[in-house]
């Protein structure tokens, strides 16, 4: 169990570049980052905004001179410092990904950055190289992946209480975008433009998440063809997709579906995964995180809660609340921070032999989410074929 305590030796100096006032996402990451005693909000260029970002930076506890205009000033502003940043959060829209990325890996800064990670895998491998050489780490944010449920599907599929995995089914829709764009907001706007949201809206916006998330809990499968259907149902968002669909094959003979959308009107926001084995199924949804069903073929039902000992260890060790309350989304996130600090701590020690089994969103984990994309698109725009996947 996870209870605050501070598992690497001192507070790492970190500042932000976006998620600032207005930002969607920007929260998550404090949520995630000041639980453990892991990181210290030292500085940030907060928003394109200057003003409005030194005003919230300095509510937040930043110091003025530390609020910086902008992500440039913010780099040369630090280095030059004694108690200058040594890890930085990107919380900014797709299209400055990578060039913020880049930037910070060779001014020596370890990396935390929303998903997508990039617009393509060629950039991906680019910075994987550049932060290779520089010694540093990239995690990526995932948001629901650090749920103790998650870590329990992993761990029964690992340990073959499903059985050979047959079918995964998984679900990420809401209905926020089902009108058209006339008045949307800037979150809005950037998503639905391919010049800044990059190759695709929804199945980026939201699928990177189903996908990486079926990572975890099935990392002996991998896929070897997809077909990929999508369409913008309101037709100013073309060539990006409101909606799409995707089939795909396993090379362990399973086969997968999923769909998301943007357009599931009246839908408040769910995801929702079912894995199938020969034996028995699992179900997880964002909507009762607190709860897994696992279904024994031939066997009454049962609902899992979160927490409680009949568990897997893998599940209890990263488990924060305990069973009597509720688990969700801000727990996840301090997982997925948490470990992405003491991935950077066995990184700046030279402990290589703790980074090769300490499980934590890497770069990896950007570029495969990168690389599902790519394949999505190329099937989309075949009219929908079937593609081996690369
Ligand atoms: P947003 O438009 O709501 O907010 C973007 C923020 O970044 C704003 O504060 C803006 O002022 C600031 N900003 C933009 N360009 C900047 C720059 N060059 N320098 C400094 N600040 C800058 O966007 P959002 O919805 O918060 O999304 C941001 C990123 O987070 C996207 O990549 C998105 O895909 C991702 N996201 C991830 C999750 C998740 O669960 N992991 C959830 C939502 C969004």
């Amino acid at each position: 169990m996870i209870n605050g305590e501070r598992t690497i030796s001192r507070p790492l100096r970190w500042g932000m570049i976006g998620g600032g006032r207005t930002g969607q996402v920007g929260y998550k990451h404090r949520t995630g980052a000041l639980r453990d005693g892991t990181y210290q909000l030292l500085a940030g260029a907060f928003d394109l905004d200057a003003e409005r970002g030194r005003d919230f930076g300095t509510k937040l506890g930043v110091a003025a001179d530390r609020c910086y205009a902008t992500y440039q000033e913010l780099i040369a502003g630090e280095a030059g410092r004694p108690d200058g940043l040594e890890v930085v959060s990107i919380a900014t829209p797709n299209f400055t990904h990578y060039e913020i990325n880049k930037a910070c890996l060779e001014a020596g800064l370890h990396v935390i950055c929303e998903k997508p990670l990039f617009f393509t895998v060629a950039e991906c491998e680019e910075i994987e190289k550049l932060a290779n050489e520089n010694g540093l780490i990239v995690g990526v944010t995932y948001g629901f992946t650090g749920h103790p449920l998650v870590h329990q599907m992993a761990a029964m599929v690992n340990k073959g209480m499903l059985g050979d995995i047959r079918i995964v089914d998984m679900q990420y829709t809401h209905g926020f975008n089902a009108g058209d764009d006339v008045g949307a907001g800037e979150a809005v706007r950037w998503r639905t433009n391919p010049k800044t949201a990059g190759p695709t809206f929804v199945l980026g916006d939201i699928g990177t998440h189903l996908y990486y998330l079926s990572e975890i809990v099935l990392p002996h499968m991998k896929i070897e063809k997809l077909l990929c259907d999508r369409k913008a149902f309101i037709p100013t968002r073309a060539p990006l997709e409101d909606h799409a669909t995707v089939l795909m094959h396993y090379d362990n003979g399973a086969r997968g579906r999923l769909w998301v959308s943007s357009v599931d009107a009246g839908n408040m926001g769910s995801q929702r995964y079912r894995f199938v084995g020969s034996k028995a199924s699992v179900e997880w949804s964002d909507s009762r995180p607190d709860q897994l069903i696992y279904e024994v073929q031939g066997e009454p039902n049962r609902t899992l809660h979160h927490g409680m000992p009949y568990l897997e260890e893998e599940s209890l060790a990263v488990d924060r609340m305990g069973a009597l309350h509720t688990e969700g989304l801000g727990d996840s996130w301090s997982n997925i921070y948490l470990w992405i600090a003491q991935a950077i701590d066995a990184k700046n020690r030279g402990d290589e032999a703790f980074l090769k089994t300490h499980h934590y969103p890497g770069i990896s984990a950007g570029t495969e989410g990168v690389r599902w994309l790519e394949n999505c698109v190329r099937s989309a725009d075949a009219g929908s074929a079937w593609v081996d996947f690369k």
